[in-house]
């Protein structure tokens, strides 16, 4: 339920208001913004009675709100969520373009695309250490060592730094990453997402490879009920019938999801089609339909690429993608 204050409701009548709804055993999400002040009463609302609160002095009108999410749910927070990426802004119109190898293979390379993606407009550099790979006998990352290379490549550029984490154990290795990844295959791993909840750092969440939207939304709310309110959200394609590209870009997610959550969202071509030529119109697409940003997998060498070559662009063809991103972008703005 949603409880939208009168104007100029002043921070003492605030605070009554807040305990009085913690009397009835509810959490209060208090969204205040330039325009309204919006109570989010969370809890077993069920015995509360609408029109006892839309009869209170301070209140302006009562929404019962069916979907189960409430933190990611844009009625309790009306305005789009800026996530700071060390120092980056992601969302609310700030677009950044998130760039880099599927996996750090080694300092050269890592640091290089890194200068490479930097000169191109890339906002944030991604790498894996932890890689997800289908098969055991895969190359599955450098681990310790590869997150030790990317921050190097941090230190190299000043790009803030995006790194998957498959297994809580190793949080303590991810200190200095500036933005975790929950990869599609962990999307739901719930304890996993329940102990990044305790965290402080922004999680860029990708959309499983089988998750509606409201499931997406619901592996948000695990993280930001534990407190953790900075999440960007990732479309990277999902399951259908169609095998010519690795997966089915879901676009209209975009759309979608800005309805439905104030969460930036960006979305991934590169996972998404799993081939590099269809990276560009999937990426300009993705812009044009208004994702706050994109994940796009870069190397120096794709055709000897450890994982995931065949959708990498080099860095001259990103360049080339990112130029046409942000003209635009530029152009749908004017
Ligand atoms: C990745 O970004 O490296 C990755 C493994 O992506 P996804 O989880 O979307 O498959
Ligand atoms: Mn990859």
């Amino acid at each position: 339920m949603i409880v939208i204050l009168k104007q100029g409701t002043v921070q003492n009548e605030i605070d009554r208001l807040s305990d009085f709804f913690g009397s009835m055993g509810l959490k209060v999400h208090l969204s205040e913004g330039e325009h309204a002040t919006i109570m989010g009463l969370i809890g077993d609302t069920s015995l509360v009675d609408p029109d006892m609160i839309a009869n209170l002095e301070q209140v302006e009108a009562v929404r019962r709100i069916q979907e189960p999410y409430k933190k990611a749910n844009r009625k309790f927070t009306p305005e789009d969520t800026v996530v700071d990426c060390s120092g980056v802004p992601l969302g609310g119109g700030n677009f950044q373009i998130i760039a880099g190898p599927c996996s750090v293979e080694s300092e050269e390379q890592i640091t290089f695309v890194a200068q490479e993606v930097k000169k191109a407009g890339a906002g944030l550099l991604r790498g894996g250490a932890f890689k997800p790979r289908t098969s055991p006998y895969a190359f599955q990352g450098l681990h310790d060592e590869g997150i030790r290379l990317l921050l190097k490549a941090k230190a190299a550029t000043g790009l803030p730094v995006v790194t998957e984490i498959m297994d809580i154990k190793h949080l303590d290795l991810f200190a200095d990453v500036d933005v975790i990844q929950v990869g599609a295959r962990n999307m739901q791993n719930f304890e996993l997402l329940k102990e990044l909840g305790h965290t402080d750092k922004p999680i860029l969440l990708k959309r499983g490879l089988a998750n509606t939207i409201q499931e997406l939304l619901m592996s948000a709310e695990y993280i930001m009920s534990g407190g953790n309110e900075r999440v960007i959200l990732c479309e990277r394609g999902i399951r259908t019938f169609e095998t010519a590209t690795r997966n089915t870009l879901d676009l209209s997610a975009i759309p979608v999801l800005h309805e439905k959550t104030h969460l930036p969202v960006v979305v991934d071509p590169s996972h998404a089609t799993g081939i590099a030529r269809m990276v560009k119109p999937m990426a300009f697409a993705a812009a044009a339909a208004g994702a706050d940003g994109l994940m796009i997998e870069v190397h120096n060498d794709p055709r000897h690429a450890l994982c995931d070559g065949p959708q990498s662009l080099t860095p001259e063809e990103f360049a080339e993608v990112a130029r046409g991103v942000f003209a635009l972008r530029e152009t749908l703005n004017a």
